[in-house]
């Protein structure tokens, strides 16, 4: 192949204005989402009419349309990457994994398949064995970059529906589901709510719940009991990392029981997962390598940007006979399996690169950093805001979760809306056992002992006024 590019201003010249105006808002975004208040400043119908109006007959400059985009959405935004947004379980980025990002969007690979991208889908490949040594889980397993953790629980899912009905000889693929036997489709009570999501999506059904204990972690006699008080082929969804508490089921005695049973047993450990790259948290995980498969996401404790969720199946075959795509157009290379065998989409970014970029750069000892930074920042808030007169942490600090209340459910709406008015800390309310609590899910790579510190500040501020109202 004769390279014809001859250095002149071309191609290239049409892309540098807009993306150098992107890279300094971009920049300027990164520079103040420290500092910034965290919550949006303006609400849905007045950032709509920013953005809106009649779509003209003849569009804009590239360039105007960036400055728009940036000057207009920009007060409607959330500074989700700041170290003191505690809302949900959403991580914020680290620069590495942002860079690569830009390369993988710049680079416009589609990562179905390796033939028309062996470096994307080699980065991907090399990302999964990096991640199955991190995480302690067997060596050889299949592993697929989804959007998300409710993705990659579906594709593992899918995985296991099939095989477990394929185990009584039928073969969904071909009979599809309508008359298949009955898949006993069982669940902790404190169960992601994905999880049931995931279950509908693959005709399913609503799932059989098995009591939890007080901090969520599912009741193994229970579940010995479930699975026999009944019979056919089942499906056993563990947890490592419950939303409210942290906490992680016992995985040796869960699994024992599941397998006793012939279940096949998927563990969504959206963020928990990373409890075993720890030396000193991967006892929170013991026993958890023994199940089926594994959910996670990248894009919460790893810190890569939206989106990124990985989906891994000890059975390669039993995921690709799920999820693969054959087809008359599509060259398949005797390397290995394709990306689109492991996930349910054929075309789809090269998500993968940004994990390739944070482990490579991070190493073992750096990701086990990152996970035990998080889980000492959980701490240091459970210490400092559980030391407020009135204010009560609900669950054991085993990783990086912490739910407080104060006397009743109102004043605990009140404090959060006080944080949410002052800005310097987001934390959201949720319901949890009864109780109105506040959350804080310590998720952003940069929660130091500093931003602690300001977290507590901000805390006792809006204790404070919820005191005196
Ligand atoms: C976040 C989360 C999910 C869903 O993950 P998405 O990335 O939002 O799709 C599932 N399970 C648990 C425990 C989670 O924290």
């Amino acid at each position: 192949m004769v390279d014809r590019s001859d250095g002149q201003p071309g191609w290239g010249a049409r892309y540098d204005e807009v993306l150098e105006r992107a890279s300094e808002h971009a920049r300027a975004w990164l520079s103040g989402v420290n500092e910034r208040p965290i919550p949006p400043r303006i609400g849905p119908r007045e950032v709509a009419d920013r953005l809106g109006g009649i779509l003209s007959d003849d569009g804009e400059s590239p360039v105007e349309v960036i400055e728009h985009l940036a000057t207009a959405a920009e007060p409607a935004l959330s500074a989700i990457g700041s170290p003191r947004f505690y809302g949900w379980v959403i991580g914020g980025t680290q620069p590495v994994a942002l860079a690569a990002d830009w390369l993988a969007s710049a680079w416009d690979q589609n990562t179905g398949l390796r033939t028309i991208t062996p470096g994307a889908v080699a980065a991907e490949d090399i990302a999964g064995e990096w991640l199955l040594d991190l995480l302690g889980l067997p060596a050889g397993s299949e592993v697929g970059f989804t959007t998300g953790a409710t993705m990659a629980q579906f594709t593992c899912l899918a995985a296991a529906r099939d095989e477990v009905l394929q185990r009584l000889g039928w073969d969904v693929e071909t009979a599809g589901m309508a008359a298949a036997p009955r898949i006993r489709f069982i669940v902790g009570e404190e169960r992601h709510g994905t999880v049931d999501l995931a279950g509908r999506y693959l005709g399913l059904g609503s799932p059989t719940i098995v009591p939890s204990d007080e901090q969520g972690r599912i009741r193994v006699d229970d579940l010995r009991t479930t699975l026999a008080a009944g019979e056919g082929p089942a499906i056993v969804l563990l947890q490592a990392g419950n939303i409210h508490s942290g906490a992680f089921d016992d995985f040796a005695a869960a699994i024992a029981v599941a397998h006793d049973a012939g279940a096949w047993v998927h563990v969504d450990g959206a963020f928990g997962l990373w409890a075993a790259a720890s030396p000193s948290l991967r006892h929170l995980t013991a026993g958890m390598a023994d199940a089926d498969s594994w959910s996670t996401d990248a894009h919460k404790t790893l810190n890569v940007p939206y989106d990124c969720g990985i989906a891994i199946a000890r059975d390669a075959a039993a995921m690709h006979r799920a999820l693969s795509l054959q087809a008359s157009y599509l060259q398949v290379t005797d390397v290995g399996s394709d990306p689109q065998d492991r996930v349910p989409e054929l075309s789809r970014r090269a998500r993968g690169i940004p994990t390739w970029a944070v482990l490579r750069s991070l190493g073992r000892n750096g990701v086990a950093r990152l996970v035990d930074g998080l889980a000492d920042a959980a701490r240091g808030i459970a210490d400092g805001v559980g030391a407020l007169p009135g204010v009560e942490v609900l669950n054991d600090i085993a990783f990086t979760q912490v739910c407080i209340a104060l006397a009743d459910d109102a004043q605990t709406q009140a404090l959060s809306e006080r944080l949410w008015s002052d800005g310097e800390v987001l934390a959201m309310t949720s319901r949890w056992h009864d109780r109105t609590v506040v959350r804080f899910s310590v998720s952003n790579w940069g929660t130091d002992a500093a931003q602690v510190r300001r977290t507590i500040e901000a805390v006792t501020r809006a204790r404070a006024s919820v005191a005196s109202a």
